[in-house]
């Protein structure tokens, strides 16, 4: 058995960004950036009001109580074409441009209109609600370097700058293969001995919910012909290509066999020292690039080798600098059992915040790889070391797997 982070190393060790092309930014949120985006033009591009208000200018207010003249109404998208005198004030509504000759903005709700003046009760500062040209960014600076992720708000950025496109590493195309004698994928009744697949399923909505783009490859049955067919056209589409099942000893598990055909001497066959998830394949096509992730086909395992292994994979090959899920220490609410087996336990708990603010394991799934459904409402993967297990309010490292059901309800 090799220890996780030496199995780890080995997949990613190869392993790079994948050739950046151009994207439009519609379709660019979540991916990494490979050539930095400058701004050009300042923005504010003009300086504009802040407030609905009064466009003034700050030194005739600087007694503290003024009455001015109203001179005037500047709407958002309107050119300020008047220019404003000592003892005027100009309508201003938020965004449109400052006139000529105001430098400071007293709101509409701290100013008393009668006719057309207006009464100032307050000096206003020099530069009050006022948005100056290039408060946010100046023309040329840079908005986004190589390696940033396209979020929401940067495209609001890039939009905003009139940007189409950028250069990006493209969302890794990944195609999940299922093998098996037994599987199906019938809704009808099954055949004696059949069970209806569930690691594509499941492995297909893990890379979607990662934003990677998932390739159905089907099922395969347990011949050396099927698998190298579906590796083979897999390799033609995609980008990486996970399979699950066949990683075994068993006398039909023909994964690994497959693989050292098709890529020769970079398959490695791996005895991981986790639990679950032990059996591992992984190569990389020497012409293609293409990783290859087997994984052990108890539907707990591949969840977990997915995790472990083939994510961080396919957000290096996404670009991507941080290839972990979020991963912290977390107050045990509950004991969590294992037994001394030389392995790294990973076990499926439900994690969230509690009074003290802190991250607590609430709930333990019931262990046992093929129990899919009880790992189904889990949130994160607790890493129990060898040993004896832990105790209630113990600590325990955890990766969270899912980030949006963290506040306890
Ligand atoms: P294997 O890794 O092929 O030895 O399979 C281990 C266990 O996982 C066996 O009980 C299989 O029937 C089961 N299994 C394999 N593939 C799947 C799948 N796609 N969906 C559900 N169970 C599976
Ligand atoms: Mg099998």
């Amino acid at each position: 058995m090799i220890p996780y982070e030496e199995a780890r190393h080995l997949v990613l060790k190869d392993l790079a960004p994948l050739v950046p092309r151009d994207f439009a930014i519609e379709d660019a949120l979540g991916l990494v950036m490979a050539r930095a985006v400058r701004a050009r033009e300042a923005s504010p591009r003009f300086a504009n009001s802040a407030m609905d208000g009064f466009a003034l200018r700050a030194e005739d207010t600087a007694n503290g109580e003024v009455r001015l003249r109203i001179a005037g109404t500047i709407f958002a998208g309107d050119v300020a074409t008047t220019t404003l005198h000592a003892g005027e004030a100009i309508r201003i509504m938020t965004g449109a441009p400052l006139p000529d000759g105001a430098d400071g903005v007293c709101m509409r709700e701290e100013a008393t209109v009668d006719g057309d003046t207006v009464l100032i009760q307050r000096a206003i500062e020099p530069f009050e609600y006022v948005r100056l040209v290039g408060d946010d960014f100046g023309a040329g600076q840079e908005l986004a370097g190589i390696g940033s992720v396209v979020g929401p708000a940067l495209l609001g950025v890039l939009a905003s700058q009139g940007v189409a496109s950028v250069l990006a590493h493209p969302r890794p195309r990944v195609g999940v293969l299922s093998t098996g004698n037994e599987l199906s994928d019938s809704r009808d009744d099954l055949g004696a001995g059949e069970i209806r697949d569930a690691n594509r399923p499941s492995l297909l909505a893990s890379l979607d919910r990662s934003g990677f783009t998932p390739v159905d490859l089907g099922i395969a049955a347990d011949t050396r012909g099927e698998i190298a067919e579906a590796f083979e056209h897999g390799m033609r589409s995609c980008d990486a290509i996970i399979s699950t099942g066949g990683v075994s000893v068993g006398d039909a598990d023909f994964v690994k066999s497959v693989l050292a055909e098709l890529v020769g001497d970079g398959a490695q066959s791996m005895q991981v020292a986790i639990r679950p998830g032990k059996p591992f394949a992984f190569a990389v096509d020497p012409t293609t690039g293409v990783p290859f992730f087997g994984l052990a086909g108890n539907p707990v395992s591949t969840l977990v080798g997915f995790e472990l292994f083939v994510r961080p994979a396919l957000r290096r090959l996404a670009g991507n600098a941080e290839l972990d899920r979020p991963t912290a220490s977390m107050i045990l609410d509950c004991p969590l059992p294992r037994r001394r087996d030389g392995k790294l336990n990973l076990v499926h708990v439900s994690v969230g915040f509690a009074n003290d603010g802190r991250l607590h394991v609430k709930s333990v799934s019931r262990l046992g790889s093929h129990l899919l459904h009880s790992v189904a409402a889990a949130n994160a993967i607790a890493m129990v070391p060898d040993g004896d297990g832990l105790d209630t309010g113990q600590e325990v490292m955890a990766m969270i797997i899912d980030t949006e059901r963290l506040n306890g309800r």
